[in-house]
């Protein structure tokens, strides 16, 4: 990994936000400045992690308060947004929307106007970080569900964003393949937000977020915050 002294971080703030999907509010009152390199979301069922994770790339703008990335307010300046922050699903097959792997991966790219002999480079070298180099000309479709999983944070990391944040990336895979996106998301130089409920994923982040209700109800180290949420909801 780079050195995190003179990597640039990503900040993300939410000033006074709330949201509500018609008469339901399902986040409230949040205040909050994420700076750190690897952030931890983690609650029961229904809490509002998915709808936080969605704040964090303009996927949803929250209906009162601001959200902010590097600045730059989600409900304003979505495009920027979304180059500084990419999103990964749980079901990758949500993210992908091409025929085959390649141009799966390619199509963020040609949306930005890269020019077609860098965009073929990016895409190869990401496949090959993935282990899906073999797998360039095949239909997305027959790919297993981790594979699928490591084509959509494919697609995400050749675009080069600041932060990635993952929305229970690893709830629909075996643990072969838990492990598997694991050690990728471990090995990221980028920023990270992290919604899970496989708390061995937060192992060596540096901040846990709890979220109950729709508020942040404890926030410090996974050492600090995971043993208390394990206790709290058993
Ligand atoms: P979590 O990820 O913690 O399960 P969510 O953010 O997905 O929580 O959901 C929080 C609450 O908001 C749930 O009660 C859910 O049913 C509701 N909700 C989520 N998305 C929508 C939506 N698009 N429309 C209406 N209600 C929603």
């Amino acid at each position: 990994a780079e050195d995190p002294a003179v990597r640039p971080r990503s900040a993300l703030e939410l000033v006074d936000v709330g949201h509500s999907y018609g008469d339901r509010v399902v986040l409230r009152d949040l205040s909050l400045v994420l700076a750190e390199h690897r952030v931890g979301v983690i609650g029961g069922n229904g809490s509002g992690k998915s709808t936080f994770a969605r704040l964090l790339n303009g996927l949803v703008v929250p209906t009162s308060g601001r959200v902010l990335v590097d600045g730059l307010d989600t409900a304003t300046d979505l495009r920027a947004v979304r180059r500084r922050v990419g999103f990964v699903f749980q079901d990758p097959d949500a993210q992908i929307v091409h025929p085959t792997v390649a141009e799966d991966v390619a199509f963020g790219l040609q949306n930005q106007r890269v020019p077609a002999a860098e965009r073929e480079q990016r895409v190869a070298e990401v496949l090959d970080r993935y282990g899906l180099s073999g797998h360039a000309d095949h239909p997305a479709h027959l790919l297993s569900g981790g594979q699928k999983q490591l084509l959509a944070i494919a697609g995400v990391l050749v675009m080069r964003p600041a932060r990635v944040v993952f929305d229970e990336p690893t709830t629909l895979l075996d643990l072969a393949n838990r492990r598997h996106v694991a050690r990728v998301v471990e090995q990221l130089d980028q920023d990270v937000v992290m919604v899970t409920h496989d708390l061995d994923l937060l192992t060596g982040f540096d901040r846990v977020l709890v979220v109950e209700d729709g508020r942040v109800v404890a926030d410090g180290t996974p050492a600090e915050t995971v043993p208390w949420y394990v206790a709290r909801m058993t």
